[in-house]
């Protein structure tokens, strides 16, 4: 986000300097094309400092950013915290979708949609949110109720944990593990806090910082394990390893919440997987037939042999209200996604199940509840465990060395 440095006359006249500057270089390397460009691009950033060349956002409430450009409408609002819902972006008469591009030098305006149109449906003021899916709009006191309310549903509903099991909530500094950490101690259960430093250049240090603002402001203690001290960071992990990032990450966490809640005696590992992600992974499974799969996306995955229960308490709740509740409620949380997840398959299921979302509000919902009411038993059977025992580590594995292992090993050998 860039804050007005300048009145809109100092620009233009700064505009002016920079367009007669890059006339005149222009003239002088009339023969030399790429002595020209190199001297706009150089004038282009210049000229960005003083916010020419940037997007204008407009507020009605007079409020006006910079931002860079160009970007897609949705990286905007993303950018300067705005929740794609509640606002309509308007370039002069034109409405702008979400996944528009918006050019440097333009300007778009954002109005808000939620303003004295709907009401809270407990108390009848004014709604700060919309949940169509439920047919319902909430005020700020009543949408923070209703939040807590499907967190309970969710742990009761699956028999999560019960009032004075120990939680271990599995922290990475994003906005769904640390209102998760928030809603579980805001409504009296026993927590503490995990995060496991995977070493990514430029997002492991803010958003450990992120985790450890939680932890003071809960005043709960958070478990810090440093997998790049021990193993180097995941990136060279993962790629001496022959694996893709995102699956490296996977691993690697899995070992540590599983071995941090075995170690400390807590009696169930919590996770901030949220309705969108269970949905779109269930979709990706299903289309591709993922069998081995399909009977695993469960919002408990029970204890067994070495492995501590697994839960995710907000598997009622989709993005969109997890985002503004952490608005809310204040939390401070790492707004960029992982460098590592750019352009996963997830993004794209995630946005094809909104898009369908939008048009029939509910879906989404439906299309996950339904899977755990009536598909999820006729599948289990098609799930494999493992009944063996890492020869290296002792946890279970379906091979002789567990995939933790075997891809720090290979790591450790080649280094
Ligand atoms: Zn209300
Ligand atoms: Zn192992």
């Amino acid at each position: 986000m860039f804050s007005k440095k300048h009145s809109n006359s100092t620009n233009a006249i700064n505009a002016i300097n920079a367009i007669n500057a890059i006339n005149a270089i222009n003239a002088i390397n009339a023969k030399n094309a790429t002595n020209a460009i190199n001297a706009i691009h150089f004038l282009k950033t210049l000229l960005k400092l003083y916010n020419i060349f940037m997007i204008t956002v407009k507020e009605r409430s007079g409020k006006v950013h910079y931002v860079e450009g160009p970007r897609e409408v949705r990286a905007i609002l993303r950018r300067l915290n705005i929740l794609e819902n509640t606002v309509l972006v308007v370039k002069g008469n034109e409405l702008l979708t979400p996944d528009r591009m918006v050019e440097d030098g333009a300007t778009i305006e954002l109005i808000p949609v939620i303003s004295g149109g709907m009401k809270c449906r407990v108390c009848n003021e004014t709604a700060v949110i919309g949940i169509p899916r439920h047919n319902a709009a909430f005020c700020k006191g009543h949408f923070k109720e209703f939040f807590k309310k499907q967190v309970l549903r969710a742990i009761k509903e699956h028999s999560m944990f019960k009032r004075d099991d120990r939680v271990l909530v599995c922290v990475s500094g994003g906005k769904d593990s640390l209102v998760l950490w928030d809603v579980l101690t805001e409504l009296g259960y026993h927590t503490e806090g995990l995060y496991i430093d995977l070493g990514i250049e430029g997002y492991s240090e803010k958003s450990k910082e992120m985790a450890l603002k939680s932890a003071e402001r809960l005043k709960r203690r958070l478990i810090i394990r440093d997998f790049s001290k021990e193993c180097g960071p995941i990136k060279d992990v993962a790629r001496r390893g022959g694996r893709t990032d995102c699956s490296a990450c996977g691993t690697v966490k899995r070992h540590y919440f599983n071995k941090v809640a075995l170690e400390g005696g807590f009696d169930v590992v919590a996770t901030g997987h949220n309705l969108d992600d269970e949905a779109s992974r269930l979709l990706g499974n299903l289309l591709r037939w993922q069998w081995e799969y399909l009977g695993r996306i469960t919002p408990v995955l029970e204890e067994s042999e070495g492995l501590r229960k697994k839960v995710k308490p907000l598997c009622r709740l989709t993005e969109h209200e997890i985002a503004t509740y952490a608005f809310l409620r204040g939390i401070e949380y790492i707004v960029d996604e992982c460098p590592m997840s750019k352009g996963s398959t997830s993004l794209l299921y995630k946005e094809a199940l909104n898009r369908i979302e939008l048009k029939s509000p509910g879906t989404k919902h439906y299309f996950y509840q339904e899977y755990l009411r009536s598909a999820v038993k006729r599948l289990s059977g098609t799930v494999a465990f493992s009944t063996r025992r890492c020869s290296i580590c002792g946890m279970p594995t379906s091979e002789e060395v567990c995939s933790f292992c075997r891809l720090t090993e290979r790591f450790s050998k080649v280094s």
